[in-house]
């Protein structure tokens, strides 16, 4: 199972445009791995993506992805989903269009039922963005709880009653990679996390001091919205979750790609994310 961290960034992308911290100065210098897109995965061998913030199309270019099929959604939040007229880029076809010719194999849009109605509900003025696509032949929308193909099983674990957002448990033989993007606080229970082999999860503020020095002070909202590493590290422990690799990283916490490393070296069994990273297993 090979699985490619395409976007390690947050709600924003490092470098953020007109900023001249640190950290975006260097990521704009350097590129690649300094520099974080939107938070996206892909997983090959089925070609299938999930989530599509707005700079998806340099993402997928950036790791040299050469089909993509289908398209999961772990909730509707902009930074999940703004990115979607990259199915344009994957399958419009304009000239051919012009013939009245269809694209071939359209792209399969899909997610728990409550979270493919809200993704539907992402529009122009025009009207809601998927089922144009889905009009034009791009892409079809079917409401999942799992995905199966070949020797992948992704499945897509609610992390409330109301389940708007979902974790997916991806396996292949007896190999496991849960991955929890974003708001996933507080962490569902499920005994199908249980000896997964990687945990990738967002929505962790890393370190108390931040950007420009914020101090993260013990009573700042952010604690409850977001993991500290140590509420993490119970996660993983809890679970007996070999490793955890951390991702949605924001620009806020004002840390570049050297600090991470750095810091993982303080850490036991957490890494963090970067572009183009490969899972194996
Ligand atoms: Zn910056
Ligand atoms: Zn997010």
């Amino acid at each position: 199972m090979n699985v490619i961290i395409l976007g390690s960034g947050g709600c924003v992308s490092t470098p953020r445009a007109c900023c001249n911290c640190r950290v975006c100065t260097e990521a704009r210098q350097k590129g690649f791995p300094y520099a974080r897109t939107g938070c996206s995965l892909f997983i090959e061998g089925v070609n299938l993506l999930i989530d599509t913030p707005e700079d998806i199309n340099a993402s997928l270019n950036h790791s040299d992805v050469q089909k993509v099929e289908h398209i999961l959604y772990s909730h509707c939040d902009p930074d999940h989903t703004m990115g979607m007229r990259v199915i344009e880029q994957l399958k419009m076809d304009w000239l051919a269009d012009s013939l009245g010719k269809k694209p071939d194999h359209p792209i399969e849009i899909a997610s728990l039922p409550a979270i493919l109605e809200d993704v539907k509900k992402q529009s122009t003025k025009y009207g809601s963005m998927i089922e144009y696509y889905e009009a034009r032949g791009l892409v079809y929308t079917k409401a999942i709880r799992a995905f199966k193909q070949d020797n992948i099983l992704i499945e897509l674990v609610p992390v409330d009653e109301q389940e708007h957002v979902a974790i997916f448990i991806i396996s292949s033989d007896s190999q496991k990679i849960i991955y929890a993007p974003c708001d996933v606080k507080p962490f569902p229970k499920s005994e199908k996390f249980q000896d997964a082999d990687v945990l990738i999860i967002g929505n962790t503020i890393v370190g108390d001091i931040l950007k420009d020095g914020f101090v993260l002070n013990e009573d700042n909202p952010l604690r409850k919205e977001l993991f500290t590493l140590d509420e993490i590290d119970a996660i993983r422990r809890q679970y007996g979750i070999k490793k955890v690799i951390i991702t949605h990283l924001e620009e806020d916490w004002g840390k570049s790609y050297d600090d991470y490393r750095k810091l993982e070296r303080e850490l036991n069994f957490t890494y963090f994310a970067y572009d183009g990273l490969k899972i194996r297993l």
